[in-house]
């Protein structure tokens, strides 16, 4: 389904034009707008989800083989050291455009991409309760 309000959808269905990479029927990667790095991709889906939470099994199993895909052609065209395959979900983890979208960043040596963080100690691991009751519901 397409929210008429949302811009990645009008981008990723084409009725805002966009600088693609790669389409097909239910993908649309094109260049960020504002890139972290040369090269920038972000890949959106046809049909609207606002994150990994909403989206379908059909378009979240297909999302890392359309990166693959894309990864692989611009590691050719652009002979990139390394690359960061990340998606945002939820504010607080950095996402800005509630359409979800799968980014392919190049990466380059030497340059000043920064994705790092501080590890926590060791008490901050999850106790076997939380870890069962994960597993029950991811398990299904
Ligand atoms: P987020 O922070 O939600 O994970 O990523 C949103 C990304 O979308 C950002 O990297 C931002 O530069 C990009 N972006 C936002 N608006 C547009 C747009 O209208 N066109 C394109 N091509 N990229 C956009
Ligand atoms: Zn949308």
């Amino acid at each position: 389904m397409v929210d008429s309000n949302c811009i990645f959808c009008k981008i990723a269905n084409g009725e805002i034009p966009s600088k693609t990479v790669y389409e097909d029927e239910r993908f649309r990667a094109i260049l960020d707008i504002s890139p972290a790095n040369r090269g920038h991709v972000i890949i959106l889906a046809k049909n609207h989800a606002a994150n990994i939470f909403e989206m379908s099994d059909e378009d979240a199993s297909q999302v890392y083989v359309v990166a693959k895909k894309v990864a692989t052609a611009m590691q050719k065209v652009l002979k990139f050291d390394g690359v960061n395959i990340m998606q945002n979900n939820g504010e607080i983890a950095g996402q800005t455009v509630f359409h979800h979208h799968m980014h392919v960043i190049p990466r380059y040596k030497n340059d000043k991409v920064t994705f790092e963080y501080e590890h926590l100690s060791e008490g901050d691991i999850l106790g076997d309760e939380e870890v069962a009751q994960i597993r029950a519901l991811a398990q299904g």
